[in-house]
């Protein structure tokens, strides 16, 4: 598998290809993104592209992309977080292995994943080798949160930004990799929120079929009970991990229900219309730091009209 079959970052694959043809690569590269987004993928196919000799790299067939793949390439050393971080230790290991290569031409590739667990002193390390880096020695740093990483790392990075897939790429996707009815894949979009190892998993988990029970049954809860009782809920409601996914699937049943009614000519739908708006409102809330249980409540109130 080559950059193609990558769906949705066209623009950083634009640009890794370009380092790659001009063999102007940085010794020191920064991929992020949220879990799930392909970080992983994409530094690895980068890896096997920075020692690969077809013309268009990475080919996926020749001996050194497929050690790349199985882990077994003499120039791979991928770190892993051991526990809770990256330490010192696991640097110290790496810096005798590098010094130890000959330098042959083929590039030493470094893959750190989860950069943001690295210790203060692990990242200092790497400090330290990217100051006076090796030669042919080429760092990817994998990271969700990479603005915890040590300014003086990010520095020297060139970041390369997972950005979320839009509904049209998720969904070319999906068609990759199931054939689902159409109701089951707008679901499955609207749920992951542009997040292609979200959709997979789900994929795989099916569990998203009893979410969306699950939202009728609230939403039902929500809208025939009285209001005193909306505060509990909120309450019981803000306690969940999965809140933004709930509250996404709230979304979509709402968006099938305005569609529903639309199809039919029917008016009527301002209450829906009302409760979206929101949902809306609530959804971009709970992107920062909000009080959960608060925003709740002003979106039950909202939805019944009381507010
Ligand atoms: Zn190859």
């Amino acid at each position: 598998m080559g950059f193609e079959h990558i769906i949705g970052q066209d623009l950083l694959i634009r640009a890794l290809k370009r380092s790659l043809a001009r063999k102007e690569i940085n010794h020191a590269n920064l991929f992020s993104g949220p879990p799930g987004s392909g970080k992983r993928t994409l530094a690895l196919l980068f890896a096997q592209a920075l020692n690969c000799a077809h013309p268009n790299p990475p080919c996926g067939l020749c001996l050194s992309c497929r050690k790349t793949i199985s882990g077994n390439h003499p120039n791979l050393f991928q770190i892993e977080p051991q526990g809770a971080s990256i330490k010192i230790e696991q640097l110290r290991e790496l810096k005798e292995k590098l010094s130890y290569l000959p330098t042959e031409g083929t590039k030493k590739i470094c893959i750190i994943y989860g950069a943001d667990l690295l210790t203060l002193p692990a990242g200092n390390s790497i400090l330290k080798i990217l100051e006076e880096p090796p030669e042919d020695v080429v760092f990817l740093l994998l990271s969700a949160r990479p603005w915890v990483l040590l300014q003086t790392i990010l520095s020297r990075c060139t970041h390369f930004l997972l950005k979320p897939l839009s509904d049209e790429d998720m969904l070319a996707l999906l068609q990759t990799k199931a054939n689902l009815s159409p109701a089951k894949q707008e679901l499955l979009i609207s749920l992951a929120g542009g997040n292609p190892g979200k959709a997979l998993a789900m994929l795989s988990q099916e569990g998203w079929q009893e979410k969306l029970a699950e939202a009728h049954e609230l939403l039902g809860r929500a809208e025939n009970s009285a209001i005193g009782e909306l505060f509990p809920l909120a309450e019981e409601l803000s306690q969940r991990d999965d809140l933004q996914e709930i509250v996404a699937t709230f979304l979509l049943v709402y968006r099938q229900k305005l569609h529903h009614l639309l199809s039919k000519g029917g008016n009527g739908s301002f209450g829906l219309e009302r409760a979206c708006r929101a949902l809306f409102k609530l959804q971009e809330e709970l992107f920062g730091t909000v009080n959960r249980r608060l925003a709740l409540e002003v979106f039950f109130l909202k939805m019944r009209g009381v507010v």
